[in-house]
């Protein structure tokens, strides 16, 4: 039997795993996974999905439910049909190219994964912005961390969460907004039950509108109402500065903006917090005393605060209190933003989203365009910006964008507003799904798919929530005639090289993944995220956390211990941005405020995790949950199918009753799409959910769509 040692594909926390495997190359299998004791995010735990993930990988699941050949539809109404990969690759570049000669560059759009690996991130990013001529990239993490950037870019001046996982170990006081960490990270609070055992003093906050198990684990549950975040922080924060638990020096000293934010705040007094969030002015008082007065705050945070019209505000006004309170920059201290996806933050790194430059730089900013192009060899990158998720479906619909090459997500799923996204997808000239699973909803748009290999496949790295950067490792021959991402883009990006560099030296001359991951690298040098000292053959070693410029002794595992922050001028800075309310509002037609989220033991669109049995064995399918004084007061019957109708569209689930839903609330996992609700004719859980977006992250309001719910 051979150990493989690589990452769990699944969440950010980043666990590290040990895939065992007996044969060799082709007649090679998985026989069994196993937590990696060696690696600092899980230290051999694993949770039901990682302790699954060779159950994804078994013979019979790689050959009947991944895709295993290219294939192009001749026309849109017929089949899909297979091909080879040379001709496939051909045909795509040329199509491309006509596409960019008649309509421009910016007919051309990608729409991107957090769960590709940091080596596939740049080869698509060098494709799109330094061939193509583009700056339509974005990811899907546009739907999941985009606030959380903003949200440090603006406060502290760079997107580098400060805090680490041993914080959860050090920390005083835990305050968990908008995160049911038991379900979505659950190693990470197997740790936080863990730290807790042996610091029982620990005190836990938990912001949350539902009562989630990791609500229940509170000492402290404030379950606002939906959307009222920043009504609460802000409460919080004008408490602090009445009691006089604020850090007058550490403000003094490290931060600007103090005045505007403390006139902002003065009348979101606790009665006015109570009025807004609904919560009682004793639990405002009691959190805020608990955050600014324990010895260490470290605040825990996700899609509850990230995937609203507010959502860089909502971070800014968290952020603020740290800030305020002197709880940054030391042990168990700090906010500590939890990425979703596996690589979300490598996408962030490597520049892999429409707001972002590789390096942490800034497409708007001329100098950091042109040190990236001079980095890549290219004459001169795109000033016009590029079109965030949502805008770039939306400008699809228009006929705006032409061709869409997307990759390793499901956004006939996934995104906001089915109805629209699917007339965006019919009305482009060019789909081009990379993907590693058959029968995605996005394949039924599609008029080529290109199959990718995937975990226990592929090589390359990712980035954890605390800044750490792991090794995946292939253990298994790519599926079929799979193949690594950043190699499928490769092969296409030299054809187009061919037609519109002849004669030039290749951009993408790369026969392994280092070489992407060697110019990613470069690129990070001098930049807060520099990595210019590490190399392959370290991480090879042990995963890493960044910063590790050339020369360092190791990484930083905390940020901001000297209290200078990476604004120009050294100072964070406090964020004055008032509460305003969710885009759209209940009303006597839509009077219930619908929520969507995780499940434990599921993932996303369930590719991966839908081919696992025993991951349904909890839920074997989608149900609305609501309060059961709710569904008695509508007259409703739990158990019976129901019409939840949002301003978008309708859905027919079963309802639940769930005593931890608040009255007038409605919640729904987000992970059953068409493909698995076929049959009623329906877009899945998106078709209820809105478009609405943060004006500084664009990042969509998944957590809040006003909803009508009825007996069928
Ligand atoms: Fe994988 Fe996340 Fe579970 Fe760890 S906590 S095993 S990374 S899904």
């Amino acid at each position: 039997m051979r150990s493989t040692r690589s990452t769990c594909p699944y969440c950010g926390v980043g666990c590290g795993v040990l895939i065992d495997t007996v044969g060799e190359g082709e007649a090679a299998r998985i026989v069994g996974v196993r937590g990696d004791p060696d690696h600092p995010a899980n230290f051999g735990r694993l949770c039901t999905k990682g302790s699954t993930l060779h159950l994804t990988a078994t013979p019979l699941v790689r050959q009947r439910q991944r895709l295993l050949q290219p294939a192009w539809r001749p026309t849109r109404d017929e089949p899909l049909q297979a091909q080879d990969w040379d001709t496939t690759t051909q045909r795509i570049a040329d199509q491309l190219l006509a596409i960019r000669a008649e309509h421009g560059p910016d007919a051309i759009g990608f729409y991107i994964s957090g769960q590709l690996l940091t080596e596939d991130y740049h080869a698509f990013n060098k494709l799109a912005r330094g061939l193509v001529g583009t700056n339509n990239i974005d990811s899907n993490s546009r739907l999941c961390m985009s606030s959380a950037v903003v949200g440090y870019k603006q406060s502290l001046g760079a997107d580098a969460p400060p805090a680490c996982y041993e914080d959860l170990e050090q920390s005083d006081c835990l305050f968990i907004a908008g995160s049911n960490t038991a379900w979505a990270h659950p190693i990470l609070f197997r740790r936080i039950e863990a730290a807790r055992a042996v610091r029982p003093g620990m005190k836990i906050v938990v912001v949350d509108p539902r009562r989630t198990e990791t609500a229940e684990f509170a000492d402290l549950h404030l379950a606002l109402k939906p959307g009222s975040d920043i009504a609460l922080f802000h409460g919080m924060l004008h408490a602090c500065i009445w009691e006089g638990w604020i850090d007058a020096a550490f403000i003094e000293r490290h931060t600007a903006g103090f005045a505007e934010l403390k006139a902002l705040v003065r009348t979101m007094t606790p009665s006015e917090s109570a009025r807004l969030t609904g919560l009682k002015e004793a639990q405002i008082l009691q959190a805020a005393q608990w955050f600014a007065q324990s010895p260490s705050t470290l605040s825990l945070y996700c899609m509850g605060l990230n995937q609203s019209s507010s959502g860089a505000a909502k971070n800014t006004a968290l952020i603020n209190l740290h800030l305020a309170t002197g709880q940054i920059g030391r042990a168990g201290a700090g906010p500590f933003s939890l990425t979703g996806q596996p690589n979300a933050m490598g996408g962030r790194e490597s520049g892999g989203m429409a707001t972002l430059l590789p390096g942490h730089r800034d497409p708007g900013n001329a100098a950091h365009r042109d040190e990236v192009a001079a980095l890549w060899g290219v004459g001169a990158m795109p000033d016009k910006p590029g079109k965030t998720a949502v805008e770039l479906f939306q400008a699809a619909a228009r006929g705006e964008v032409k061709a869409l090459w997307i990759a390793c997500t499901n956004p006939a799923q996934s995104l906001p507003d089915q109805a629209l996204v699917r007339a965006a997808l019919e009305r482009c000239e060019l789909v081009i799904l990379q993907e590693a699973f058959a029968g995605t909803a996005t394949a039924a748009f599609a008029d080529v798919v290109l199959p990718a290999s995937t975990w226990a496949e592929k090589e390359g790295t990712v980035t954890n929530s605390e800044r750490r950067i792991s090794r995946v490792r292939a253990a298994l021959p790519p599926a079929g005639e799979s193949r690594a991402d950043w190699r499928i883009v490769r092969d296409v990006a030299q054809r187009i090289e061919a037609a519109l560099r002849p004669g030039e030296p290749s951009l993408f001359a790369w026969e392994t993944p280092e070489q992407p991951w060697i110019e990613h690298r470069e690129a990070t040098r001098g930049r807060d995220l520099d990595i210019g000292g590490l190399s392959y053959a370290m991480l090879e070693e042990a995963p890493r956390q960044w910063p590790w410029p050339a020369g360092a002794a190791g990484a930083k595992s905390r940020l901001y211990e000297d209290g200078h922050f990476a604004h120009a001028d050294g100072r964070a800075r406090f964020i004055a941005k008032p509460f305003k309310p969710t885009a759209e509002m209940q009303d006597p037609k839509y009077p219930l405020a619908l929520s969507t989220g995780r499940l434990r033991d599921q993932w996303h669109g369930m590719s991966r995790s839908g081919t696992v049995a025993r991951l349904f064995a909890g839920e074997p399918g989608p149900a609305l949950s609501m309060h059961p004084q709710d569904i008695a007061r509508r007259g409703l019957t739990a158990g019976a199918l129901v019409r939840v109708q949002s301003r978008r569209g309708p859905l027919i689930v079963p309802l639940r009753a769930d005593e931890g839903v608040g009255a007038q609330q409605a919640w729904l996992p987000m992970h059953w799409g068409s493909e698995f609700l076929g049959g009623r004719g329906q877009f899945g859980i998106n078709a209820l959910t809105q478009p609405a977006f943060c004006p500084d992250a664009r990042q969509p309001e998944l957590k809040f769509a006003a909803v009508s719910v009825e007996t069928v």
